[in-house]
């Protein structure tokens, strides 16, 4: 039996939110501010669709907040991760190295492309991608081969057709073993807790893999003071309703070059040629652009986020405090970073004791859950190259989730 007393936790958890019955969720939105007010305005307006100042105005938000180039908004985080794995030039049947332990939304967008994932193992101080393992995996599987560039021509009053930096050629990587490209590299910000983003970025640069960082989680988060979704080329933030901040659905792109921004932004409208009243489009685009009533929502949140971000602060302090005293341990921030504290989270001592709390806790009516199953685990990825993942083993049977709503 376990030496904590998952009775004291249950207690600790009812007290601190100040919520001595009924059901505790995992985490849930604060509509504290402007939100009915904005979403008022947008009614009264008749603009709730495609186009009104709101879209505009949380682009500017983002970018600001985030201190990113380029700020795109989209339908929702997915979708974001889509485009932006299209925008590094990801093609039918390239590769593309993630993390095991990831929500699948990650994977997803990586089969959307028709690319193939393969799974590198995450460090267990951070929950995210390990550079060493990544490198590890690198150096035993790639061989670099040169390859012919595929510029193409730039038809007249058209915007460029492949995005500006294009497939420029010259040495690329390929797995040895599946004589596949390896096109991109996805690491993800777990729960809000900064990876080690930038030595990921470094190897990679090294052998000519592009970045995606998926900071849907990590809104608010730093790393080296810089935020995260902005340390890579593209990164991408969701809006979901169980997000720091949300606008129903919602996603963004943050691009680091604002040409490439600009492109973005375009094929998430249709690839519409601007024109007071000719109808044209020179792509295949896409419907991502994030309607007017849902940035609605998304402006009046920024405003709160500072506060939340306070709040989650505040609460996994509360936390850390407390389960010090226990043999279970309480997540925190990694090293040279500042997380938001999406969702906290503890590791039990085993699997067996993690099951029991997981029973215990959501019998008593407090929400807890385990992590994702891991990705390399799924029917539809288990025949995916994946390296040594023992670290993403070792987390997946012990941590477990715990509720995380900002206490206002
Ligand atoms: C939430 C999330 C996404 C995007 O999800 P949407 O619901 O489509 O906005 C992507 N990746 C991770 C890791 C996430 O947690």
């Amino acid at each position: 039996m376990n030496p904590d007393n998952f009775q004291n936790i249950i207690s600790f958890i009812r007290q601190t939110f100040k919520t001595p019955e009924g059901f505790i969720p995992l985490h849930e939105p604060r509509f504290y501010g402007n939100e009915k007010k904005y979403l008022e305005e947008c009614i009264d307006s008749t603009f709730v669709s495609s186009v009104g100042k709101f879209v505009d105005r949380f682009e500017e938000m983002i970018t600001e907040f985030t201190g990113t180039s380029k700020a795109v908004v989209c339908v929702n985080g997915t979708n974001a991760l889509h485009l932006a794995l299209l925008l590094s030039d990801v093609k039918p049947g390239d590769e593309v190295i993630t993390q095991p332990l990831t929500f699948i939304a990650t994977a997803n967008a990586i089969s959307y492309c028709s690319a193939n994932p393969v799974f590198v193992d995450v460090d267990r101080d951070t929950l995210g991608m390990s550079p060493r393992k990544l490198e590890e995996w690198l150096e035993e599987n790639v061989e670099m081969k040169e390859t012919e560039a595929k510029v193409e021509v730039k038809a007249e009053n058209s915007k460029p057709q492949s995005p500006p930096w294009g497939d420029l050629g010259g040495l690329q990587p390929f797995n040895k073993s599946t004589g596949r490209r390896i096109a991109a590299c996805v690491p993800m910000h777990t729960f809000g807790h900064p990876c080690r983003i930038d030595e990921i970025v470094h190897i990679c640069n090294r052998y000519n893999i592009k970045v995606v960082e998926d900071a849907a989680e990590s809104l608010g988060s730093y790393y080296k003071n810089q935020h995260t979704g902005t340390i890579a080329d593209i990164g991408v933030l969701s809006f979901n309703g169980n997000k720091t901040i949300t606008t129903g659905g919602g996603g963004m792109l943050l691009f680091k070059n604002k040409e490439l921004g600009e492109y973005a932004k375009h094929l998430t409208t249709q690839a519409k040629v601007p024109h007071r009243w000719e109808f044209r489009h020179d792509h295949i685009g896409y419907n991502y652009r994030m309607p007017n009533i849902n940035a609605a929502l998304g402006c009046a949140q920024m405003e709160q986020l500072p506060k939340f971000l306070k709040a989650k602060r505040e609460l996994a302090k509360k936390y850390d405090a407390f389960f010090s005293t226990l043999t279970s341990t309480f997540v925190t921030e990694p090293s040279h970073s500042t997380s938001n504290y999406w969702l906290n989270a503890i590791l039990l001592n085993n699997k067996e004791e993690r099951d029991q709390f997981l029973e215990q806790t959501n019998n008593a009516g407090v929400m807890t859950r385990s992590v994702w199953e891991l990705m390399n685990r799924l029917p539809m990825f288990q025949d995916a190259q994946c390296g040594d993942i023992s670290n993403a083993e070792w987390i997946a049977d012990r941590l477990v989730n715990i509720p995380s709503s900002a206490i206002i």
